[in-house]
């Protein structure tokens, strides 16, 4: 029995259990929030990894980049992609919103509201400091991300200054990161049960209503994702790394269904990182540094989002939007997407900063708020496969993309 099921590729049985789930889900209907204990335990086992793993691994990866210059050309290419990437998805947000006018003639009775969070972004100056990690030790104790990855990126840089006698240090740091894949090989076989259990859970409580509520809404977002993954990702895979695009959506599966069901960019971390090491074949110096610097500032799936969404409330408010206002959005919405954190539900807490921007009620908030998981869901796997096609694209610019390695990923 044991033997037939690791006899099945991972990524079968995630596949297998993320449809299981869904029908399960819709037939069980709120009954299935029995099970979610499951999903939660799954979580609870990837979010243990993400610290020491952006630790280990971000270190190792600067170290093993060998020289300074070269950790500039890595991540300068990789922030000038986020940044592209991120403006072609905030405003295809905005058009999408403006061609379509998803919130023209909404029945609003039908909705239903969910909490009304806070923003607690209080603007540049801040997210600035906070990304001083005043204490290295209590930034790991809350897994704080962003200032965790400014700590390692310090340590790798410093072993990189101090040359031959920081090489121990290195040496630490490379067998730990080896060994921290080890641990994320074992969470990795609980996949399957905790896919099944979260989609089970969301299907069950939100279900086909929640659909039809928020309907259109939520088809925008998926239309919008998926124009993202399929047209701009696609194309610079295509183009600019040039690597086989089905062989790179196989190898990346494990961390497109973890990203689905988890609606984290951090949780999924871990998976992102071992797919695109072991399955595209990205050196890990580079997936290292540009998969977890992505999982935290680069969320186009987030931008995608805000742009849709604030006009969305426009719309139920008959608020006239100018293009100054367009511009304001883009500029809040990439803010915004820069300091939502990779865990379920931010996007959500960004939206007061845009929408306060231009003037659209914050109710608005409240309205998307019940279908808003089934939203993140998508825009999350869309952040995840953005990092995975920015991680690729640099490692094919830098020379460190093993493609061999690509088109043997047969065992996945
Ligand atoms: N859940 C998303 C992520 O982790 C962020 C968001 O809420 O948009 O990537």
């Amino acid at each position: 029995m044991l033997k037939f099921w690791f006899a099945i590729p991972l990524w079968q049985r995630v596949v297998a259990a993320l449809v299981l789930g869904i029908v399960v889900g819709l037939f069980w209907g709120p009954g299935a929030e029995t099970i979610k204990w499951i999903g939660d335990f799954f979580i609870a086992a990837i979010k243990m990894l993400v610290v020491p793993l952006i630790f280990f691994s971000l270190v190792s990866g600067v170290a093993s980049i060998g020289d300074l210059r070269k950790l500039g050309k890595v991540g300068g290419r990789a922030i000038i992609l986020f940044l592209v990437t991120g403006q072609i998805a905030v405003w295809l947000g905005l058009s999408l919103g403006t061609i379509f006018q998803p919130g023209a003639g909404l029945d609003t009775s039908a909705i239903q509201t969910g909490e009304v969070p806070q923003s607690n972004f209080t603007g540049w100056t801040d997210m600035i400091v906070a990304t001083v990690p005043a204490s290295p030790v209590q930034v790991m104790a809350d897994g704080a991300v962003l200032p965790l990855i400014v700590f390692s990126l310090l340590i790798g840089i410093g072993i990189l200054m101090a040359k031959s006698e920081g090489e121990p240090v290195a040496r630490v740091f490379d067998s730990g990161s080896i060994v921290m894949q080890k641990v994320t090989a074992i969470v990795m076989e609980l996949t399957p049960f905790g896919v099944f259990a979260l989609i089970a859970w969301v299907a069950g409580t939100l279900g086909v209503d929640a659909l039809l509520a928020l309907g259109q809404m939520v088809v925008l977002n998926y239309v919008g994702c998926l124009l993202l993954i399929g047209v701009v990702y696609v194309a610079l895979l295509k183009l600019v790394a040039k690597v086989p695009v089905v062989a790179f959506f196989r190898g990346m599966i494990d961390a497109i269904a973890v990203s689905y069901s988890t609606a984290s960019s951090s949780a999924t971390l871990p998976v992102t990182l071992r797919c695109l090491e072991r399955n595209v074949g990205v050196g890990r110096s580079v997936s290292s540094f540009t998969a977890s610097l992505g999982a935290t500032i680069n969320m186009d799936g987030t931008a995608m989002y805000l742009g849709l969404a604030t006009l969305f409330g426009a719309q139920i408010f008959g608020i006239e939007l100018g293009f100054a206002d367009y511009i304001l959005i883009a500029v809040t919405a990439t803010l915004g997407s820069i300091g939502a954190a990779g865990i379920p539900g931010t996007g959500l807490i960004m939206m007061t900063l845009v929408m306060g921007s231009v003037g659209v009620p914050l109710e608005t908030i409240a309205f998307v708020a019940g279908a808003d998981r089934i939203m993140d869901m998508m825009r999350t796997t869309t952040n995840v496969t953005s990092d995975a096609t920015i991680a690729t694209t640099v490692a094919a610019m830098t020379g460190d993309l093993d493609r061999a390695e690509l088109v043997s990923a047969d065992d996945v």
